[in-house]
């Protein structure tokens, strides 16, 4: 199997991933946790300068290669935010969702579009940046949240053609089709045809 360490500590996130890998190739990869706290500066001002952030920390903490994704919701009506500040956009996951719908309050279902973009790198311990894989799914900003499965903004990210917002879906739907689970395949897809990750892990 090959190891490969996952930098985050968000415990959502391990779980999608672990469950996307199960389904894709199963006994292929195995991501391990970073020993300790993982909580690297996210001082980057793009998506994938953050997740080489996250990823060569957790590379250089465990000496292997290392995979971490930075994720946002990019809501049109709001130019993208809070897109790339979606952590930051109000200090706990309620009061990000009041804020978000306070400021749509006047915009009309159909100007409501979003969409989640989730971008991953996989990076040496010596920094090497191996790959970068991106997933995206469009939908659109719902009125009040709904489900209470997932994380973060998955309550008010209503997809019309389930008539189903992310939350109401379980684990294995919302892993069938999100923005993690296609970056993920396109990972390891990457991973799968690299002779350059089989030359540093044969
Ligand atoms: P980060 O990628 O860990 O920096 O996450 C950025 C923000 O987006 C956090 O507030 C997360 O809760 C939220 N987020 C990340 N991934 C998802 C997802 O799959 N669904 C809903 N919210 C997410």
């Amino acid at each position: 199997m090959l190891k490969i360490a996952l930098g985050t500590s968000n415990p959502h996130k391990l779980e999608e991933i672990n469950d996307i890998l199960k389904h894709i190739c199963p006994d292929y990869i195995e991501f391990v946790l970073v020993d300790g706290d993982f909580d690297p500066e996210e001082t980057g001002t793009t998506f994938e300068e953050n997740s080489y952030i996250k990823a060569y920390e957790a590379a250089k903490i465990m000496n292997i290669p290392a995979l971490a994704d930075d994720t946002g919701l990019c809501v049109d009506a709001l130019d993208g935010r809070p897109g790339l500040y979606s952590a930051r956009y109000a200090p706990d996951q309620k009061s990000k969702i009041e804020k978000l719908l306070g400021e749509l309050k006047d915009i009309p279902d159909e100007k409501r579009t979003a969409h989640f973009l989730c971008t991953m790198t996989l990076v040496n311990p010596d920094g090497q940046k191996l790959h970068v894989s991106k997933g995206q799914i469009n939908g659109y900003i719902a009125q009040k949240p709904s489900g209470t499965h997932g994380f973060g903004y998955d309550p008010l990210f209503f997809i019309p053609e389930l008539n189903k917002t992310m939350a109401d879906l379980t684990l294995h739907e919302k892993n069938t089709l999100s923005h993690r689970a296609r970056a993920l395949k396109s990972m390891v897809e990457w991973i799968k045809n690299s002779s350059e990750i089989n030359r540093i892990m044969p």
